[in-house]
C-alpha cells in the first residue's frame, strides 16, 4: 500500500517549541482543513471542506498567538478532522465520519480496514505520540504542566444559533475549567458555556481523557465561537484575553 502522505506534503503535525519552558501545553486537534492529496477532496466540494465540518476555524491562529504569549509548547494537527478526527477514539463512528452535520462524506464511506488503519498510523498515532512524549518528558523532569485543549465551534449548528462566546468543557478534575469559567464570565458582556454546547466524555473525546485525566494533569478544554476568531482582529482580541486570564485561572485553581 503506498503511503497516504506524499514526501512533499506536510508531516501530520506541527510543534511550536518555546525558547524557554513555560507550564502550558496547548493542543489544537482541528487546526487544519488540509486533506492528503491521495484522498482528493473526499468527494466533497471545496465549500464543504472550508466550513466548520472540516476544521476549527480560527483555532490555529489563536494557538500560535497564545503559544508565543504564554511561552507554551504547542502542537497543531496538519490534516482535517474529516480524514481522521484526532479528538475521537479510533474505531468509533465519528473517528472517520461518513457524515458530518448534514453532509455525507463520500470518501469516508465503505473504507477497508487497511484504509482506516493507514489514516490512524500516518496521522492520528504520530500526533498523539508526540503529545505523550512531551508530557512524559515533562513528568520525568519534574516540570509542572497545565494542558489547554483549544477548539472552536460553529455559531449555528443544524439550524440552532448558539449565543455563548466561548465554553469550557471538562469531566474529571474540573478545577482549572471552573477557574477559567469564572474569569471569562467576569469579562463585560461575555456569555460562557459551562459544559455547553459540548462536554468532555470518555466516548466523545480523546485528548483530555487520555492525556490529562489518566495522568491526573490539570486541564481546560476551551471552545471559542468561530465568528469571533475568523479574522485577525478577533484573533488578536482573544489571544490578549486568554494570555491575561489563563495565568489568573491557573493561580486560582492552585488555591
Ligand atoms: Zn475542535
Amino acid at each position: 500500500m503506498p503511503s497516504l502522505l506524499a514526501a512533499d506534503e506536510p508531516r501530520p503535525f506541527h510543534v511550536i517549541q518555546p525558547p524557554a519552558g513555560g507550564c502550558w501545553v496547548i493542543t489544537c486537534d482541528h487546526a487544519s482543513n488540509r486533506i492528503p492529496r491521495a484522498l482528493g477532496t473526499l468527494g466533497l466540494p471545496d465549500a464543504e471542506i472550508a466550513r466548520h465540518i472540516g476544521w476549527d476555524i480560527g483555532a490555529a491562529a489563536v494557538t500560535h498567538g497564545l503559544a508565543a504569549r504564554l511561552n507554551a509548547w504547542a502542537i497543531l494537527q496538519n490534516y482535517s478532522r474529516l480524514v481522521i478526527d484526532c479528538n475521537r477514539h479510533p474505531g468509533t463512528p465519528s473517528s472517520i465520519p461518513p457524515r458530518s452535520e448534514n453532509t455525507d462524506i463520500p470518501g469516508n464511506i465503505g473504507l477497508s480496514a487497511a484504509d482506516t488503519a493507514q489514516r490512524r498510523a500516518e496521522i492520528f498515532d504520530p500526533y498523539h505520540a508526540a503529545i505523550a512524549a512531551e508530557l512524559d518528558a515533562r513528568a520525568t523532569a519534574g516540570r509542572a504542566t497545565l494542558y489547554l485543549a483549544l477548539h472552536s465551534f460553529t455559531p449555528v449548528y443544524d439550524g440552532t444559533a448558539r449565543p455563548m462566546h466561548a465554553a469550557v468543557l471538562y469531566n474529571r478534575y474540573p478545577h482549572l475549567s471552573h477557574a477559567l469559567y469564572n474569569k471569562l464570565v467576569a469579562e463585560p458582556g461575555m456569555i460562557v458555556g459551562d459544559n455547553d454546547p459540548y462536554r468532555v466524555t470518555d466516548d466523545s473525546d480523546y485528548g483530555v481523557p487520555v492525556h490529562c485525566e489518566r495522568r491526573g494533569l490539570p486541564y481546560v478544554e476551551l471552545e471559542i465561537r468561530q465568528d469571533l476568531i475568523a479574522h485577525a482582529d478577533g484573533q488578536a482580541e482573544w489571544i490578549d484575553r486568554l494570555a491575561r486570564l489563563l495565568p489568573m485561572a491557573a493561580e486560582e485553581a492552585r488555591k
